[in-house]
């Protein structure tokens, strides 16, 4: 734990995947684990890992790097939090990432940038570009993210590390901080498949608190993982709108050069079809941005957090401390969902992007009937130099073309290194059938 915090004082100038370090605690308890000797037979035992700064944690500092919560500090700790400490981790920090998870580069962080840990004039991703950093920089070997659209992947994908966004439930969202109710999802960042798949066994599993969270069996992930011939046999499905236009030619060959590593496995790949996925974009922004408009109204100046000085009323109280508590971006969700969920305007804009939701989940039920797995990439393009994108919100929103459509489906979505374009990683998305995890970890731990 020592060395963690060596490295990171080291390597976080450079990275800045940290927005808060937990030394005095996290030393405690590595010596307090010293002084009872490490438990041999729990691999977790002593690991020092990284949290998403949208996921509470008792007494240390939790702003899911918004002004709004620049000095909060929660009062009990996420039930993924409360799991790994007992099972002997120690929690280095807290990871930038964009603002209440809105965002796509961790740009929207109301208080730092953190940088690609392979080119440092591109962005980690995100919103969980900070745990990201923070892995594939070597500084930590494993951190939490949470998915709404796209936020474990797509960061995983831009730093080639393992990233897995569960099953809709299958891990608590106690102690989250809600973005979208009925999309979020904790998940494991690490730099193997099989590391992720022993945090997977660790933080799941139902939850009192977390009335969404499943009751399903969970399964030792990582002890299902020996060998390659496990894909033999397996039906894989490569839709053709994943290998369609806008998709980047170097990505493209990547994996359809992991299709044929597959198929000489002895699984066969085939082309299917997702037609409704092109309107995944439009449906989560309307869905997405409608809940977090709902979640969001608990940052009243009251509560929780920032108020605004010099005001004279109540209405003020709110209006103030929410104009500058918030960012940009958080501030265009709450009006977009707010409008869609208007008297006037409810029907045409969010039961419509509700019924599209249904049509997207038919899609991947017709395909996953008869294929064990779906395959393609996690985004179209590698990672994008840090101002490019900022301005632009369409053009950001694009690059979760081929993860949102997953969240909406409420499956498990596994993101893996698979080569490289132009020196930087290529991310591979294996998609699920719901509470399949463990054929994504078996098909991903081929390539580890
Ligand atoms: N980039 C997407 C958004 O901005 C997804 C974010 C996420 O998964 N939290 O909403």
């Amino acid at each position: 734990v020592q060395q963690t915090f060596d490295n990171i004082d080291k390597t976080d100038p450079k990275i800045g995947a940290f927005l808060a370090l937990n030394k005095e605690a996290a030393l405690k308890k590595a010596a307090e684990i010293d002084a009872a000797g490490v438990d041999a037979d729990n691999v977790l035992s002593g690991i020092p890992l990284a949290i998403k700064d949208n996921i509470v944690t008792k007494g240390l500092t939790t702003t899911a790097a918004s002004k709004m919560l620049e000095n909060f500090k929660p009062i009990y700790d996420a039930t993924v939090v409360e799991k790994l400490a007992a099972l002997g981790t120690v929690n280095v920090g807290k990871t930038n990432m964009d603002e209440f998870a809105m965002g796509g580069s961790t740009e929207n962080s109301a208080f730092k940038i953190t940088k690609n840990a392979w080119d440092q004039d591109r962005v980690p991703g995100g919103s969980s570009g900070g745990s990201a950093a923070a892995v594939a920089s070597g500084q930590v070997i494993a951190a939490l993210g949470s998915d709404t659209g796209g936020s474990i992947r797509q960061p995983a994908a831009f730093n080639g590390i393992v990233g897995m966004k569960p099953t809709y439930g299958r891990i608590s969202r106690w102690g989250l901080i809600a973005f979208a109710s009925s999309l979020d999802e904790i998940g494991p960042m690490t730099r193997t498949v099989k590391d992720n798949a022993t945090l997977l066994s660790a933080l799941a599993g139902h939850d009192g608190h977390d009335l969404t969270s499943s009751t399903q069996e969970v399964p030792d992930f990582a002890a299902e993982l020996n060998d390659t011939t496990s894909v033999k046999g397996m039906k894989i499905g490569l839709p053709t709108e994943f290998l369609g236009e806008g998709v980047d030619e170097g990505v493209k060959a990547a994996i359809l050069a992991a299709a044929d590593k597959y198929r000489e496995l002895g699984a066969t790949v085939e082309e299917v079809s997702l037609p409704h996925n092109k309107y995944g974009v439009a449906a989560y922004y309307i869905i997405a941005s409608s809940e977090a408009s709902s979640n969001l109204q608990r940052f009243d100046g009251i509560r929780y957090g920032y108020r605004a000085d010099d005001v004279t009323n109540l209405e003020d109280v709110y209006v103030k401390s929410r104009s500058e508590g918030f960012g940009d971006e958080v501030k265009r969700r709450i009006m977009l969902g707010t409008f869609s969920l208007s008297a006037g305007f409810y029907d045409a804009y969010f039961k419509k992007a509700a019924q599209v939701r249904t049509l997207i989940i038919d899609d991947f039920k017709a395909v996953l009937k008869d294929h064990d797995f779906i395959m393609g990439p996690v985004t179209p393009t590698t990672a994008f130099k840090i101002g490019d994108e900022i301005s632009d919100p369409m053009t950001m929103y694009m690059n979760d073309i081929l993860t949102i459509p997953v969240n909406l489906a409420g499956l498990p979505g596994l993101s893996l290194p698979a080569g490289q374009v132009a020196g930087l990683p290529v991310g591979m998305q294996l998609i699920g059938r719901p509470f399949d995890e463990s054929t994504l970890y078996k098909a991903g731990y081929v390539f580890e």
